[in-house]
C-alpha cells in the first residue's frame, strides 16, 4: 500500500481524484494564516522560526497564508523560514511556482520531517497523515491476524509482530479490523521531541475519528469516486482515516502538550471563518457570494467537511492554548 501511494503522488495530479480545503477556497489558507501569527506571538515571536508544511500539495495552503501574513502581520512574514516536507518532485515543482514571490527567505524542501533543522517551530499537516500507509489487525478469538494484499483480494495470517504504540488494548471484538498506522505514530513522536527541545507547535487537520474506535477505513478515490482499493496500484488516491487517539497518546507519551482534536467546524468558525466569508461576499455580485458562503458552509458544516475532519495541535510542554482549542468542545468519539 505504501509503494503504490508512493507511484500515485509522483505520477499523477492528485487533485483531479479528490479537492482539498485549501483548494476549495482561499480562507481555509487566510484562516491558518491568521493562526499562525496568534500562536506565533503565544510562542513570544522568535525570529528568526521555522514554518513547516508536511505534504504540502500544490502549495495553495502555504501562498494563501503567506499572504495574508504579509499584509496583517508582516513582522512574522519576515521572521518565518518556509521549510516544506514532500516527497513527490512533481509536486515540490508546484509548490515551487505556488510560492514565487511569497516567501521573505529562500524555501527548502525536505524528505522527512525528522531533516528539518531545529529551532522554534509552527508545522501545519493538512490531509497529511492519512496518506501515510496503514496495517491492518483483525481481532482473532486469542490474538490477532495480520489482513496482508495478495493479487487482487487481502488474506489473513497470525500478526508475526504488533506495532509499538498500537492501540492492541482497545476492546475490539472478534472478527473486527484494528487498523494501526506506524509511520504517523512515529511523526508524533518525533515531533514531539522536537517540540520539547525549542519552542513550537504542530497543527494537524485530517479527516478521522478520536476515541477507542476501531474499522476498515481503508478507501481509494479515483476521479473523485470511489474506487476498489487493489485495483490498479498507483492510479487511485489510497487513504484510511486517521485514528487521532493513538496519535496523541504517543506525542503524550514523548513529552509534548496536546491541545484537541476538536472538529475542523469547530476550529473554523472560532477563528472567524464566517465573518472572512461575509467580508469577502460583500459587494460581490450574488452569484459570487453565494459559492464564497457555500464554500464556508463546505469546510464548517457538521453534515459536510465540518465534523468528519479534525485538528489536533502538538505543542511544547507550557505553552499557552493555541488560537481555536482553548473554547472549543472536544470532537471525543464521533467518528
Ligand atoms: N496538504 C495538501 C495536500 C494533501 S495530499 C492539501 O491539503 O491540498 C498529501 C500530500 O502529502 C502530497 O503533497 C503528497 O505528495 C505528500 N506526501 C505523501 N506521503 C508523504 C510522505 N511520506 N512524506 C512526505 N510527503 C508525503
Amino acid at each position: 500500500m505504501a509503494r503504490a501511494n508512493a507511484a500515485y503522488y509522483a505520477g499523477r495530479d492528485p487533485f483531479a481524484d479528490f479537492a482539498t480545503a485549501p483548494e476549495i477556497s482561499q480562507m481555509f489558507g487566510e484562516i491558518l494564516g491568521a493562526w499562525v501569527a496568534v500562536t506565533w506571538q503565544g510562542m513570544g515571536r522568535p525570529d528568526p522560526f521555522l514554518l513547516v508544511e508536511a505534504g504540502p500539495g500544490r502549495g495553495t495552503l502555504m501562498a494563501d497564508m503567506l499572504r495574508l501574513l504579509a499584509r496583517v502581520a508582516p513582522e512574522c512574514h519576515a521572521a518565518a523560514a518556509i521549510h516544506l516536507v514532500e516527497t513527490s518532485p512533481r509536486l515540490r515543482a508546484v509548490q515551487a511556482g505556488a510560492l514565487e514571490g511569497r516567501a521573505a527567505r529562500p524555501v527548502v524542501w525536505h524528505e522527512r520531517i525528522e531533516a528539518v533543522p531545529d529551532g522554534p517551530m509552527i508545522l501545519l499537516a493538512n490531509e497529511f497523515l492519512d496518506a501515510l500507509p496503514i496495517r491492518q489487525f483483525v481481532r482473532s478469538v486469542d490474538g490477532w491476524d495480520e489482513r496482508f494484499v495478495q493479487g487482487m483480494g487481502f488474506v489473513t495470517r497470525p500478526a508475526a509482530d504488533l506495532p509499538a504504540g498500537g492501540p492492541f488494548d482497545r476492546p475490539v471484538p472478534p472478527g473486527e479490523v484494528l487498523e494501526v498506522c506506524a509511520d504517523a505514530l512515529a511523526v508524533a513522536r518525533a515531533i514531539a521531541a522536537r517540540l520539547r527541545r525549542a519552542p513550537g507547535v504542530a497543527l494537524f487537520v485530517d479527516y478521522g475519528y478520536d476515541g477507542a474506535l476501531w474499522g476498515d477505513t481503508l478507501q481509494a478515490l479515483r476521479e473523485r469516486e470511489p474506487a476498489w482499493p487493489l485495483a490498479d496500484p498507483g492510479q487511485a488516491d489510497l487513504t484510511a482515516h486517521v485514528d487521532f487517539a493513538a496519535f496523541a497518546a504517543a506525542a503524550r507519551t514523548a513529552g509534548a502538550d496536546v491541545h484537541g482534536s476538536v472538529t475542523q467546524g469547530a476550529l473554523l468558525a472560532g477563528l472567524g471563518l464566517f465573518a472572512r466569508a461575509e467580508q469577502l461576499a460583500r459587494g460581490r455580485p450574488p452569484a459570487e457570494a453565494h459559492a464564497i458562503r457555500d464554500a464556508a458552509q463546505r469546510l464548517a458544516a457538521p453534515d459536510r467537511m465540518g465534523r468528519l475532519f479534525k485538528a489536533l495541535a502538538v505543542a511544547s510542554p507550557g505553552l499557552p492554548s493555541p488560537p481555536g482549542f482553548a473554547a472549543a468542545p472536544a470532537s471525543g468519539d464521533i467518528p
